[in-house]
This record gives structure tokens, C-alpha cells and sequence, in this order.
């Protein structure tokens, strides 16, 4: 018996004639998160993929962890991998299912058969590796209806594999599979949750954050590249752009009026992001936006971001409530680094009036009293990269552009 894993697909099955290069990336992704842990083979059929460790102790446990984190995969379990014959899944059921049977009360069995010429039927299969377990295990009783334990046994094209339960995968399609996209990432809850959306889209992100020092700290940035490193647990390694804002948001601040400087600032930002997207092959923006949350994410305001770039603007958020937007957060561990209390550049300059309905036209008019295409020149020349990889080892490729 070999415990391996037993992944399946989801949403790419539904893929036609491109099918084959949607498996390919998440093979490729399933490579890079899997092999510093071990050498594995992988073998895909039947809208699943077998994950098998080559040698004994690998961990396990780091293992399905990353699984979890694998876009492109609706279930996951871990199974015995065993011959197809009935005797050697009813010697080892009992005992591989131990961990799940011994405290359980109820279970059921459910047996799939892509392997027709498997002599027994699947009433047959459950029926018999049911009556082992409850030889095993005297306390189970069968409840078809609400079992604590479902026990799966799947007759595939080379082997057998019984499982107890399987668990929910991330979803979405494979990374990379939709392109490339710049996400606005500020160190608040929304930002980091967009991100996680779009990449479970299949979107390979590329990060800019907008920085104020000395009005925002250098803890403030790392933070954001913490919470890039929780989204690249799913994503893999994210290029993170640093942008100095300071200049741009002192210049609107003192030269224009007060009640359009949030969305004054915010059309710098978007038109920096965009150029910063364009420079980096990137076709579409991403923020954490939601519909009515502040002044600067009113319908009108959203028109008047929109306007200055010429690229789609992807806001996962823009439907929903602030508490299901955390609910994600929490999920995928960004939420406690969020709300660590440092300031964000919209927040110490933001106005105390600010406009909800302004108009494209007259933004435009107060934006050409000012030379802002030298700032934003100015700005992308003093923009920093670097690489943030999972869980935030930092890449060593620091440098100024
Ligand atoms: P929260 O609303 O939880 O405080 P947020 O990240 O959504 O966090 P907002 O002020 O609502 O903050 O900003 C709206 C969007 O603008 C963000 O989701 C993000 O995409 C972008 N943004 C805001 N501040 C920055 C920044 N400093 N750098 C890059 N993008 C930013
Ligand atoms: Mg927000």
C-alpha cells in the first residue's frame, strides 16, 4: 500500500480542446509548491490527478497543506493507493481508515467504478468493505442519510484508492492560466482579499503599492509584502512594485481643493498602476473596491477612476459586504496582519469632506493646473521591485528600476 494523493479537478474539466494546457499549469504549479518537499510523480486521468511520494518520509502533512493552497482542484484526500483486487482493499480498509473510523458513530461507503471491467459492482464493493469495518470497528453503525464518515473507494484505470472523507480544494482555475494583471495592494482588509480572488481566477499577479514616507512607516510596507506573502501561498511568487507617493500627494494637498483629493490622488494612482501594467505585459488593473464603502467608491467616483486608463478594471469586491470580505480574509490568513493599526497614504491625507459626486470634467480641469505627468515621471523613475515569495521569504533580487 502507498498513501499518495488523490486530487480532483474542477472547474477545467469543463475545458474543451484547450483542456490539455489548463492540466499542464496546474501541474506545474502542483511541481513548484511539492518538490521542495520531496520527489513525487504525478500521473493525471479521469479528471483527477494522483500525487505519489517517491520516497518514505516525506511530510505529508506540508504537503496537502500546499494542495489546499492549488488553484484549479475543487477536492483533495489522501488515500492508500492499493492493487485492484478486492482482497487487498479488504485487508487494509479497516486499519488506513482507523484515524477516522475510531471515534466515529455512523459511515457509509460509496464506491466508483471508471474501471467497468472490475469484476465486483459498486453495491457489491460497499457492501463487502462495509462488512469489513463493521467487523473491525463494533461500535459503527451504517446511516446512508447523515454518516460522520463517508468512505470512498475508487476503482481507477492502474489501482484502487480508498479514502475517508475528501476535502474541499481552493477552486477557481489554474495559476497563470488567465493572464497577467496588476493588483493596488494597500495594508488594509480589501486589497490582499481582491488579490486572492483574481489570482483564483488564474490570474499571475503583479503588485503596486503606493508609498508616503515619511507620512507612512517602513512597518507599513511590511506589512504589505506579509500579506502579498499569504496570497502568494496560493499564487506563487508576486513581484511587488514600491512607488514613491509622497511628492504627488503633497502637490495635490497643496495646489488643489480639499474635497477632491481623494479621488485627485486616486486617479495618480491608477494612472501610475497603468503604466506600471503596461511596462510589465500586465492587461488589467485589480482593486479592493466596493460599491458605496467610501466617497471614492460611489458609482460616480468609480467613473471618474475609470476614466484615465485604458485598460479593464477588476474590482472581485465591488458586490460585496465588508463582514463577507473578512470571512476571506480570515480564510486565507490575511485578516490579523490587516488590521494592524499603520497608516495607509489615503488615510492620513484624506479630505473631511470629501466629494461624492463629481464629474469627470471638472477633475480633468483642476488636473491641468498642475504638471502632473513630470510627477508621475518622477515617480516611476524612483519605483522599487522586488520579489515577495510565499509565506514572504523575501527574493534577494532588491534593486532600483
Ligand atoms: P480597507 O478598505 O480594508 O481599509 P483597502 O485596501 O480597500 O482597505 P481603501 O482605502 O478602501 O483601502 O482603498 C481602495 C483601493 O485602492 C484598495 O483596495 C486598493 O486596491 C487601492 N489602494 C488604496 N491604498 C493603496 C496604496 N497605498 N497602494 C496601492 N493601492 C492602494
Ligand atoms: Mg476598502
Amino acid at each position: 500500500m502507498d498513501e499518495v494523493f488523490l486530487l480532483k479537478i474542477g472547474e477545467l474539466s469543463l475545458k474543451g480542446l484547450n483542456r490539455r494546457s489548463f492540466e499542464d499549469l496546474l501541474l506545474k504549479d502542483l511541481k513548484r509548491k511539492l518538490s521542495p518537499l520531496g520527489t513525487w510523480s504525478f500521473s493525471i486521468a479521469q479528471s483527477a490527478v494522483a500525487v505519489a511520494p517517491m520516497r518514505e518520509g516525506i511530510d505529508m502533512d506540508a504537503a496537502e497543506a500546499r494542495i489546499a493552497q492549488t488553484f484549479g482542484l475543487a477536492a483533495y484526500s489522501r488515500c492508500a493507493r492499493l492493487p485492484k483486487r478486492m482482497d487487498a482493499i479488504l485487508d487494509w480498509a479497516p486499519a488506513y481508515l482507523e484515524d477516522s473510523l475510531r471515534w466515529a458513530r455512523t459511515f457509509k461507503c460509496e464506491a466508483k467504478r471508471s474501471d467497468k471491467t472490475f469484476p465486483l459492482g459498486s453495491p457489491a464493493i460497499c457492501a463487502d468493505v462495509g462488512e469489513a469495518l463493521l467487523n473491525a470497528y463494533p461500535q459503527l453503525k451504517v446511516d446512508v442519510h447523515h454518516p460522520d464518515v463517508v468512505v470512498n473507494i475508487e476503482i481507477r484505470e492502474q489501482y484502487a484508492f480508498l479514502h475517508a472523507d475528501q476535502k474541499r480544494g481552493a477552486g477557481g482555475l489554474p495559476a497563470g492560466s488567465a493572464g497577467d494583471a496588476v493588483i493596488l495592494i494597500s495594508g488594509g482588509i480589501d486589497s490582499p482579499v481582491a488579490a486572492w480572488m483574481m489570482a483564483k481566477r488564474g490570474l499571475r499577479l503583479t503588485a503596486v503599492h503606493f508609498a508616503s514616507p515619511p507620512y507612512t512607516s517602513v512597518r507599513a510596507e511590511g506589512k504589505v509584502h506579509r500579506l502579498l506573502g499569504k496570497v502568494a501561498n496560493y499564487s506563487g511568487r508576486i513581484r511587488l512594485f514600491t512607488v514613491p507617493f509622497t511628492a504627488i500627494q503633497e502637490k495635490l494637498r497643496d495646489e488643489l481643493p480639499e474635497d477632491c483629493l481623494t479621488l485627485l490622488m486616486r486617479r495618480m494612482m491608477m494612472r501610475l498602476a497603468a503604466q506600471i501594467a503596461k511596462q510589465e505585459h500586465c492587461h488589467a488593473l485589480i482593486t479592493g473596491e466596493s460599491l458605496g464603502q467610501v466617497a471614492s467608491q460611489t458609482l460616480r467616483a468609480l467613473d471618474c477612476t475609470d476614466a484615465v486608463v485604458d485598460m479593464p478594471v477588476f474590482r472581485p469586491l465591488i458586490g460585496m459586504d465588508k463582514e463577507e470580505t473578512c470571512v476571506i480574509a480570515r480564510s486565507i490568513g490575511t485578516f490579523d496582519i490587516s488590521i494592524e493599526p499603520f497608516e495607509d497614504c489615503c488615510t492620513v491625507f484624506t479630505p473631511k469632506h470629501p466629494k461624492t459626486k463629481p464629474k469627470r470634467a471638472e477633475l480633468e480641469k483642476l488636473e491641468a493646473q498642475i504638471d502632473w505627468q513630470s510627477l508621475i515621471e518622477q515617480a516611476l523613475a524612483e519605483t522599487q521591485m522586488r520579489g515577495i515569495n510565499p509565506e514572504c521569504n523575501l527574493g534577494m533580487d532588491l534593486f532600483v528600476k
